[in-house]
C-alpha cells in the first residue's frame, strides 16, 4: 500500500517537556513530535505530515526553511526528517486543520496532493536503475512493510501473538521470479531488462538464480535486499554485492510461504536469508520499549566496527502480521 504521508488526524495527547518553556510533545498514533506550546491540545484535529514528506516551497511552509530546505533533483522543497529537541525525539509535522480550506475531510485520508506534498526520495545510482522491460508484474506483490507507529491501535492485540524477528537491512529491494517459463529480475517498482551493468542482474547471474528457480518446477518469486558496494553507502563495508532474502511467494497459490517453508526454500536454493534474530518473540509492554529495542548494532557490522542497524522487521510465524520498527538512532544519523 502506498504510504499516507499527509492526513487529518486526532491529537491523542499533549504533554510538557521537562525544562522547556516554549515547546511541548504531541502524540499522534505511535508518533511523538514537538510542537509550539499551546498550539494544539488533546482531541484537536490537525494535519499530520509523516517523516519523508517533501513539502513545496510556499509561504505557509517558509518556517521550515532553516531546518528542512533540501533539493530533490532540480526540485526545491522542505524535507521532514527525524529530529531531537531538548532530548525529545520529534517525527513529522502537525499543521492547523484550517490549511485544508474548509474541505470536508475524513480522518486518516491521504491529503498530500491537496497540499502539494510528495515523498522525499534520494537519487538512485545508475547501477540500481536500469532499463524497464515493464512495470512490476501484477502476479506477485511488491515488497513493503508498514511502520509500527501507524499500527499503534493494534499493538495491544499484537501482544498476544508470537513473532519472528529479522534485522532490517539498509539496501535495495530485489525480486526474482520464475513464472510460466520466464525468469525476471525486478527492482522495487520495475521489471528490468537484462544488462551486464545492472547490480540486480549481476547478482542474479553470479548466484545462478534463474537456473535454481527453474529447477524447483514451481512458479515462484523470491524477494530480498541487495546490499554492498554502491548500495545505500554500503554501511556494512562489503566487497561487491550480495542479496539476503526475506520472502518466498507461491505465484500459483497467490501466497507467501510461512517461516518454515521460506527458510527451507532459501536454504535448498543455496541462498541466504536476512539475519534472523529471534524465532519466538513476544512484544514488550509498550511501543516505546519496542522502539528502544530496535536500536542496536547490525549483525553485519564489519570486524572491529559497530554499525547502527536500520531496525527490525517483525512477523508472525504464519506471516499474516508484518511490520517494521525503524531504529530512531539510525534515523537521527540519516542524511
Ligand atoms: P517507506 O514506504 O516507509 O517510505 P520504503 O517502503 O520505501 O519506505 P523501507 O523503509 O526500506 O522502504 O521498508 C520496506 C523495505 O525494507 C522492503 O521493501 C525491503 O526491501 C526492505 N527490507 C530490508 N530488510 C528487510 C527484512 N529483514 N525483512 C523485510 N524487508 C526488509
Ligand atoms: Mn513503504
Ligand atoms: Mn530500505
Amino acid at each position: 500500500m502506498e504510504r499516507k504521508l499527509v492526513s487529518p488526524v486526532v491529537i491523542d495527547d499533549v504533554q510538557p517537556i521537562e525544562g522547556a518553556d516554549l515547546i511541548e510533545v504531541a502524540t499522534v498514533k505511535g508518533w511523538k513530535l514537538v510542537t509550539k506550546k499551546g498550539e494544539f491540545k488533546t482531541g484537536d484535529h490537525a494535519v499530520y505530515c509523516e517523516i519523508d514528506s517533501f513539502l513545496p516551497v510556499k509561504e505557509e511552509f517558509e518556517f521550515l526553511r532553516k531546518s528542512s530546505y533540501r533539493k530533490m533533483g532540480e526540485q526545491e522543497g522542505f524535507r521532514l526528517k527525524t529530529m531531537k529537541m531538548r532530548g525529545q525525539i520529534s517525527q513529522g509535522l502537525l499543521l492547523p486543520i484550517g490549511l485544508l480550506d474548509g474541505y470536508t475531510y475524513q480522518l486518516g485520508e491521504d491529503v498530500s496532493a491537496r497540499l502539494g506534498v510528495i515523498k522525499y526520495e534520494p537519487p538512485i545510482p545508475a547501477a540500481l536503475g536500469g532499463i524497464a522491460k515493464g512495470l512490476f508484474p501484477s502476479f506477485m506483490p511488491k515488497t513493503d512493510e508498514e511502520r509500527i507507529q501507524n499500527l499503534s491501535a493494534d499493538y495491544e492485540q499484537f501482544r498476544h501473538h508470537t513473532f519472528y524477528v529479522t534485522e532490517k537491512l539498509d539496501g535495495s529491494s530485489v525480486t526474482f521470479y520464475f513464472n510460466e517459463g520466464n525468469f525476471g529480475v525486478c527492482s522495487r517498482n520495475l521489471d528490468l531488462e537484462e544488462s551486464a551493468e545492472n547490480s540486480f542482474w549481476k547478482v542474479a547471474i553470479k548466484e545462478q538464480i534463474a537456473e535454481k528457480l527453474a529447477a524447483t518446477g514451481k512458479n515462484l518469486a523470491i524477494q530480498g535486499e541487495l546490499i554492498g558496494e554502491g548500495v545505500q553507502g554500503n554501511p556494512y563495508g562489503l566487497r561487491g554485492q550480495t542479496v539476503k532474502f526475506f520472502n518466498a511467494y507461491d505465484i500459483d497459490e497467490r501466497m507467501y510461504f510461512g517461516l518454515n517453508e521460506f527458510k527451507a526454500m532459501i536454504a535448498s536454493l543455496g541462498l541466504q536469508t536476512v539475519p534472523i534474530l529471534d524465532l519466538n518473540y513476544t512484544l514488550p509492554a509498550s511501543l516505546d520499549e519496542l522502539l528502544t529495542i530496535a536500536d542496536g548494532a547490525s549483525v553485519l557490522s564489519p570486524q572491529g566496527k559497530s554499525v547502527e542497524r536500520e531496525g527490525l522487521v517483525i512477523r508472525s510465524t504464519d506471516r499474516k502480521i508484518s511490520f517494521k520498527v525503524i531504529s530512531n538512532k539510525f534515523l537521527l544519523n540519516e542524511r
